[in-house]
């Protein structure tokens, strides 16, 4: 287990361009941290000068309190899984378990107690004579996420390790993730661009987009609390509604809908009058029908998604798009009319201009 410092980190590559801008992080002994963000944000570029695979452009990187920016990634004392799990395919399961250790000249007898653990921690026991060729997708992350776990590490980190696998897979491999990281207790830091791996695995998780850290905290912080609209977006399946629209007289109107922001803004409502404010609310937020302290919101049913749990129910609310999620026993028919009710304590605001929390 380490503690690991991340003082304004920044990466500019070669070309000149700006990946990663003033990242700060903190990172507590043994805590399991995800990087979150779509397609481009710098998370692996980020993962990478931690490992040491990346040189850091700007910025202090530090392992227990010492800098590290210079040591190489053997001497950071890191294992990592990538997103390609490139094993060896002319070496049985067992060989590639074992293959770092015996490069190092560890005992055969040691080599072979440790192939066998990691073996029945990841359920991998009666495969090590296979080759990989013979192995399902699951299988063979198993064996890849075996190889960095076997070798003693104080930090463990992991690219996008199960977006090969099919969805069904991932949820197993979710949880045995989680488990392992459990025993081991090795820092961990994991990238992703899925919002549900975030949010299942992390202790904390680190909100990135084009390079900016938007928001660092835990799920419950970043589902119940977040700071912009990237983030309120970004966590949550369905995301979160939101309605642009410009202030008027305290309120917020489209076609018949009138949202008095008082109830919200209180005395800040004057700061907005004529300004472009964005009015969120998460699908699960919602009660079908007029209740108390809550606004009332009268739209028309497009189209309904019957999930099982839920149906997710696609509405016009005067020309503006939103999803409602519902209890299936209460899926409204298509083309109809409905009210529902969004309590105030629901509602996230949003500067219009700046998309910061209001
Ligand atoms: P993905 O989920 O697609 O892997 P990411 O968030 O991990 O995305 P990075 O791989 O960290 O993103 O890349 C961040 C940005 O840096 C991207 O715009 C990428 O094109 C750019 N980039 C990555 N490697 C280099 C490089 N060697 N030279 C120049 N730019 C690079």
């Amino acid at each position: 287990m380490a503690h690991l410092t991340l003082k304004d980190i920044n990466k500019i590559y070669p070309n000149g361009f700006h990946a990663v801008h003033d990242f700060n992080l903190e990172i507590e002994r043994g805590e399991f941290i995800v990087f979150v963000g779509p397609s481009g944000c710098g998370k692996s570029t980020t993962l990478r000068m931690i490992a040491g695979l990346e040189n850091i452009s700007k910025g202090d990187f530090l392992i227990e309190g010492k800098r590290a920016n210079e040591l190489g990634p053997r001497e950071r004392g890191v294992a990592m899984v990538f997103q390609s799990y490139a094993l060896y395919p002319q070496m049985s399961v067992y060989d590639n378990l074992a293959f770092g250790l015996t490069l190092q000249g560890v005992d055969e007898d040691v080599i072979d107690e440790k192939v066998r653990k990691t073996a029945k921690i990841l359920g991998l026991t009666d495969y090590l004579d296979r080759m990989p060729r013979a192995l399902s997708g699951g299988q063979r992350q198993r064996v890849a996420v075996g190889r960095a776990i076997i070798r003693k590490v104080e930090i463990f980190l992991m690219d996008e390790p199960l977006s090969n696998l099919d969805a069904k897979q991932r949820v197993t491999m979710r949880s045995e993730i989680t488990q392992i990281h459990r025993e081991t207790g090795a820092t961990t830091i994991y990238v992703t661009h899925d919002q549900t791996e975030a949010m299942t695995m992390a202790d904390r998780i680190v909100v990135m987009k084009d390079g900016y850290v938007q928001q660092i905290g835990t799920p419950r912080e970043l589902y119940f609390d977040p700071v912009n609209v990237f983030v309120a977006g970004f966590i949550g399946e369905p995301p979160m509604n939101f309605l642009r629209g410009i202030v008027e007289n305290g309120a917020l109107k489209f076609g018949e809908v009138e949202f008095d922001l008082s109830k919200k803004l209180q005395e800040r409502t004057a700061e907005y009058e004529g300004k472009e404010i964005i009015f969120g609310f998460r699908p699960e937020g919602i009660q079908l029908g007029e209740k108390e302290n809550a606004y009332t919101v009268p739209c028309s049913v497009e189209l309904t998604e019957m999930l099982g749990d839920n149906t997710n129910v696609y509405v016009d609310i005067a020309d503006k798009k939103a999803i409602l999620k519902v209890d299936p026993h209460d899926t409204p028919e298509i083309d109809t009319e409905i009210t529902f009710s969004i309590p105030y304590t629901e509602v996230y605001l949003f500067d219009g201009e700046t998309e910061k929390r209001i």
